[in-house]
């Protein structure tokens, strides 16, 4: 089962001595064989996020012997990162992911060429980067992002390798496949902005990307090769928890508006409106108050309300004492039963969830709705030095 179309095994690069011994494992492996690992040698892959699922894809398509390696990041290594992205070690902290990323894979094969792009891939550069490679991992964290790198691999032509992941489930599929479904077929709309944390809110299971990652790792190799039944028209669901796999089959949707019968996405959009992310406040200087300005206010008896925003175990591992509990997620629900005339200081961990908090409440008629600048972590580093810090 062929589903790239590649050159002829004549017209494929030869294998040099030393990729001979790499390789032996390949190539006395039925389905590969030197004319697969030179398929391989020949292919150009490109990875978006240089993170969690990112990192077991990389190395895996390194190690396999994926010509081209590209990939698009534009982090540096945070302290937090290295609980699952196998990537960056300890000694990268503060360098560029892509940075650490080249040096690992390198050394893991230094018969790969890595292609890097030191960029947040937008609506502006997608279509530029995906050029000229045959399919793209996607390892994003995000829904904008997933249904950019969706649209521009339909748009390109090529298959995107689709893996997500939530505190310890998981899911795959091949997505914008001549024939089969896309990921807005999947979902169709985006969910309510705000509404679903990514991991550093709610949390991630550190082997868990390593297992999606590497599926999808491995379904980008059987895609090169041409080899057994890809992942096309199925969603496998993957519950770590339980250790149980289950998989849904998916169809093209002939009213998709990106690969169905009358399509109405011709272009890359913008994804951030699309999945309505709301913009900065015009004024955040209005909108927020720093942990001394609030700390005083407390002291003055000042009947401030405070609200965490974020989600049950945050709140488990430390809050700020006579603070009331309102998850982002559940915000909504909530809102009326607050008071509209009182004054409200929502907080969270860094101060991003709870400024989307502010800005739904003001919008919803809470106009004394304050956001805590740099959050309950800035609070432990400036005011109370003895909590908890994660
Ligand atoms: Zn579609």
């Amino acid at each position: 089962m062929t589903h790239l179309s590649g050159p002829r095994d004549a017209d494929l690069p030869p294998l040099a001595p030393a990729e001979f011994q790499r390789y032996s494992r390949h190539l006395i492996l039925p389905h590969v064989g030197e004319a697969g690992q030179r398929r391989l040698k020949r292919a150009r892959v490109l990875v978006v996020g240089a993170g969690g699922l990112g990192s077991p894809a990389a190395l895996y398509l390194a190690a396999a012997g994926v010509g081209t390696i590209g990939l698009v990041d534009a982090d540096v290594v945070d302290v937090t990162n290295l609980q699952r992205q196998v990537l960056h070690g300890t000694a990268a902290l503060g360098r560029p992911k892509l940075d650490s990323a080249e040096a690992r894979l390198q050394d893991l094969n230094p018969h790969v060429a890595i292609e890097k792009f030191p960029e947040r891939l937008t609506s502006a550069n997608a279509l530029r980067i995906f050029r000229g490679f045959d399919l793209v991992l996607d390892g994003s964290d995000n829904f904008p992002t997933r249904y950019l790198v969706n649209d521009a691999a339909f748009l390109t032509g090529i298959p995107d390798l689709y893996g997500a992941i939530f505190q310890f489930e998981g899911q795959v599929s091949v997505f914008a496949v001549p024939g089969g479904p896309c990921y807005r077929c999947l979902y169709a709309d985006p969910p309510p902005a705000g509404l679903v944390p990514g991991c550093a809110e709610a949390g991630v299971f550190g082997a868990l990307p390593g297992v999606i990652g590497s599926m999808q790792a491995m379904e980008a190799i059987k895609l090169l090769l041409g080899i057994g039944e890809p992942l096309i028209g199925r969603l496998l669901l993957f519950d770590g928890l339980r250790m149980r796999f289950r998989e849904l089959t998916l169809q093209r949707d002939p009213a998709c508006p990106l690969c169905g019968d009358a399509p109405t996405v011709r272009a890359l959009i913008d994804y951030d409106a699309f999945c309505g992310v709301l913009p900065a406040p015009s004024d955040p200087a209005e909108l927020e108050v720093v942990p001394s300005v609030l700390q005083r206010e407390l002291q003055d008896g000042r009947p401030v309300v405070l609200l965490d925003v974020r989600e049950v175990p945050e709140w488990e591992l430390v809050h700020l004492p006579g603070a009331r509990l309102a998850p982002l997620s559940r915000l909504p629900g909530l809102a009326r039963e607050l008071d509209p005339a009182s004054d409200i200081v929502a907080y969270c961990h860094h101060g991003m969830r709870s400024l989307q908090a502010a800005t739904f409440l003001r919008s919803v008629g809470l106009h004394h709705v304050r956001s805590l600048r740099g959050g309950i972590d800035a609070w432990a580093r400036e005011i109370d030095r003895e909590m908890v810090r994660y």
